[in-house]
Parts: C-alpha cells; sequence; structure tokens
C-alpha cells in the first residue's frame, strides 16, 4: 500500500480525478474501520458513502494542523457513532410500538430529516430563478473546463433522473459512491457560486442546510430546475456543429449524449429543423458564432 497523500489544493477546488483518487485509496481502511463497529452489511456502504461525502463538503473549512487521514477518519468516527445511535433508538421504537405508528411517529423516528419532508417549500420564487442561473453557470464552467464526464453525469441524475448504480456503470466509473461524489462536489461548486452574488444570500443558506443534511434532500428541486430551465442544452451552434461533424470529441460525446441518451426533446427538435437548412444557413451561422464570443454552451436570446 502506497502512502499516497492528496493534494489538498485540488481537493478543495473540487478537483475529480484527486477526489476519485481519495475514494480509490482511502475506501478500504475507512470500510475496514466501519465494519468493526458497524453490524450491518448495507449499512457499512452507508457509513462510508457519508464519510466521504462529508469529506467533500468540509474540505473548505479544512485544518492543515491534521493530516488528511486523520480528517477523513475523524468524519468516519462521527459518522459511525451516528449510525449506532440511530440504530439504538430505532430498536428501542420497535420495542415500545405496539400498534402501527402513527405518520406523525413514522416521521419523527425514520432517517428522513424534515428538510426532506418540506423540501418543496424550502425555495421561493425568486430563489428557484436564482437556482436556475446557477446551474447554467456551472454548466458553462463545466463545459469550459473540458470536464464533459461530469457534465454527463449530473446531466444523467438531476435531467435524465438516473439512479447512481446505472450511472458508475455508464461512465465506467468505479462504484456508486464515486457517482454520489461527482454530485456533491458539483452541488458543493454551485453553492460556492451562490455565495458569490449577493442576491443569492437567501439561496445560498438553502443550499447551506440542504448539502449539509444529506445530498439527496432537494434532488426533487433541483431537477425540476434543472428541466425547467434547460440549464444543459447546448445553443443551437453546437448542434449544428454536431450534424456538420466538426464538434472534438470531448463536446461531441455530450452532445450525443444530450440528444441520444437524454433524448432532450428540444434539441432533438432543434436538430429536425436544422436537418432541412441550406448549408448557406449552416455555414452563416457558424461564421456568426466564430465571430462572436460565444465559446460557451448556449446563448439565449441570440439568433444562433
Ligand atoms: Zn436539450
Amino acid at each position: 500500500m502506497s502512502d499516497w497523500i492528496p493534494d489538498i489544493t485540488k481537493l478543495q477546488r473540487l478537483d475529480d480525478d484527486e477526489w476519485l483518487k481519495v475514494e480509490r485509496e482511502y475506501a478500504g481502511r475507512l470500510y475496514h474501520y466501519v465494519a468493526r463497529r458497524v453490524t450491518d452489511r448495507e449499512a457499512r456502504h452507508d457509513v462510508l458513502q457519508e464519510t466521504l461525502l462529508g469529506a467533500v463538503r468540509g474540505i473548505g473549512s479544512f485544518d492543515p494542523t491534521y493530516t488528511f487521514e486523520q480528517y477523513v477518519f475523524g468524519i468516519c468516527h462521527n459518522r459511525t457513532v451516528d449510525w449506532m445511535r440511530r440504530r439504538r433508538i430505532d430498536t428501542l421504537q420497535s420495542e415500545t410500538d405496539e400498534d402501527e405508528p402513527s405518520p406523525i411517529e413514522r416521521l419523527a423516528t425514520s432517517s428522513e430529516t424534515p428538510s426532506q419532508v418540506v423540501r418543496r417549500a424550502e425555495f421561493s420564487e425568486n430563489a428557484r430563478r436564482l437556482l436556475a442561473l446557477l446551474l447554467r453557470e456551472w454548466v458553462q464552467e463545466t463545459w469550459g473546463q473540458g470536464e464533459f464526464v461530469r457534465l454527463m453525469v449530473i446531466e444523467a441524475l438531476f435531467f435524465g433522473g438516473w439512479r447512481n448504480k446505472d450511472t458508475w456503470k455508464r461512465f465506467g466509473l468505479n462504484d456508486e459512491t464515486s457517482v454520489a461524489g461527482i454530485k456533491v462536489r458539483a452541488l458543493v461548486r454551485i453553492r460556492e457560486l451562490a455565495q458569490e452574488r449577493p442576491e443569492a444570500a437567501e439561496l445560498f443558506l438553502a443550499l447551506s442546510r440542504l448539502t449539509q443534511a444529506g445530498e439527496a434532500n432537494f434532488d426533487f428541486d433541483v431537477s425540476e430546475v434543472w428541466r425547467a430551465s434547460r440549464a444543459s442544452c447546448p445553443a443551437r451552434v453546437w448542434l449544428a456543429r454536431s450534424l456538420a461533424g466538426t464538434l472534438p470529441a470531448g463536446p461531441k460525446g455530450f452532445v450525443d449524449f444530450h440528444l441520444d441518451e437524454m433524448r432532450c426533446e428540444f434539441c432533438r427538435a432543434n436538430v429536425e429543423d436544422l436537418r432541412t437548412r441550406s448549408s448557406e444557413e449552416l455555414d452563416s451561422m457558424h461564421e456568426r458564432a466564430r465571430a462572436s464570443t460565444l465559446g460557451f454552451l448556449r446563448s439565449r436570446g441570440g439568433s444562433a
């Protein structure tokens, strides 16, 4: 076993490769730690996953007086203790319950947090509008960084509604934890983008509360806003370039995925329309795109 040490700066930049290395290097030893205390096999994986996701959430305030290993084992310890505490409450509860628990009781004892139950009320109209802006900002940034796998994974989850276990197989990732990790890193980055906008203070607080409580809590809201705002739909010129066969491999992979696997009906309709256009029209569209500063995914409002 090598004593590889991750680059904290890269981790704080939410670099996918560095985090995937962390998962590979640390999952084994963390699992053994968890297994000594958690008897339920399935729960071990949950605790391990919560540990790795907790490491992503907390990395922004990493204290360099500790090593990364101390940091991640500290989180692992806390998650393990949480699990044991929850289990004790569940056991006591089931011993004292004679009848079926009422919905309120079930609510109180289930592992769902209150924020999951009231999640639909979390975002005001204003917050949803800002979230739509931030999702697009994140998509454009990710596109600009050439991180197309990350983009496709997040699109599969929020736009396609894919499950983690289908997603990791499609993209050849380590396992479900890798997918969960990519998702949490995306949400952490979106929260950072919210923090940079003073008008998004309300949204930032909601995102902070929800990402701390657990990454699944507001999937529904993000998915809904993602779909409604068409956050990942490529600008028309990218669709035209895809038709013309002039896209580089990375963008082409994404555009194909969006059309063929996400089966985005808007973009498919756009492609159908583009097929009917003359080559002169398409050429002039490419010229306009080259002349503008449009390097990104999407230009709303322009004719291209
Ligand atoms: Zn689309």
